[in-house]
């Protein structure tokens, strides 16, 4: 892995790899930045799954946030940003993207690290638990919504709100499967967080617990899981994800990726760059 400055090769451990029993646990570890994803963060976590996979005594995943916050979303402001940076691509899907230009870079890179990476996490054939806390926003939902369960605390909050970009969504648009068409439509329109009530109401989450009791449910649950014979949990996981496809949502992804990357073009074609001159700050700002 190279690092592109300081800042970055500074930080050390941006995902952590732990196990309890049959658990992997493996956590967001940028808490000042409140767990914001750069691509350093992004490959440490396709690292931590495989490794999760790979070793016959773990069962069960849970993927968690160091801190506060489960997860800010992708990291467009940080010291450590790292759009820059080559990784070592361990899944081919597309050619690397740096020393490419326009929309030739933005696709490749995001084809990678949101989209491709995406799919491949909600495919592991091991059970996966999201145990959220705090702030589960934009990308932070990508990683949430790839997880089987996801179990939150009562503090935590949602919202995509890069419509204020002028972007249709979030690279991995399951937002119609996770939400249902009629509320996804009212949290794109509004971009206003939505609390872990609602979600459970609308079916996005498996449980909400008090914070006091994230850790405790989120284990009581991976343990019960990982009492079930695996090949059976490999094939229950991969029937109900084919049915989900069956919905559509392969497809629409597919489709949607392509409105993402019309407004990527079309932002960096009429303003400032890709994300219409907003950082972090900005969408915090906007957002009240
Ligand atoms: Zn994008």
């Amino acid at each position: 892995m190279t690092t592109d400055n300081g800042a970055s090769a500074a930080e050390k451990d941006v995902v952590r790899y732990d196990t309890r029993g049959r658990t992997a646990v493996i956590t967001l570890n940028r808490p000042r930045y409140r767990n914001a994803q750069n691509s350093a963060v992004t490959y440490a976590l396709d690292a931590g799954f495989q490794r999760a996979v790979n070793d016959d005594d773990i069962a069960v995943i849970v993927l968690a946030g160091e801190g506060e916050h489960f997860c800010a979303g992708h990291d467009i402001g940080t010291p450590g940003r790292d759009i820059g940076t080559s990784f070592d691509r361990k899944a081919v899907i597309w050619w690397d993207h740096v020393n490419k230009e326009g929309a030739d870079n933005r696709y490749a890179r995001e084809m990678e690290v949101y989209l491709g990476m995406c799919r491949r996490w909600r495919e592991l054939p091991k059970p996966t638990i999201a145990m959220v806390q705090g702030a589960c926003i934009a990308g932070g939902l990508m990683l949430a919504w790839v997880c089987d369960l996801i179990v939150a605390s009562d503090d935590a909050f949602f919202a995509d709100p890069v419509v204020r970009m002028g972007i249709p969504g979030v690279e991995y648009f399951a937002h119609p499967w996770m939400l249902g068409p009629r509320f996804a439509k009212e949290m794109l329109f509004t971009g206003e967080r939505f609390s872990a009530t609602r979600a459970y109401e609308v079916g996005m989450v498996s449980r909400v617990v008090p914070r006091a009791e994230l850790a405790a449910t989120t284990f009581e649950l991976a343990d019960k899981i990982a009492l079930m014979p695996r090949f059976g949990l490999a094939l229950a996981k991969r029937a109900v994800n084919q049915c989900e496809d069956q919905m559509g949502m392969r497809n629409g992804m597919d489709s949607v990726f392509g409105l993402h990357h019309v407004a990527h073009a079309h932002n960096a074609e009429t303003g400032a760059d890709s994300l219409a001159g907003m950082d972090a700050h900005a969408m915090k700002k906007a957002s009240g």
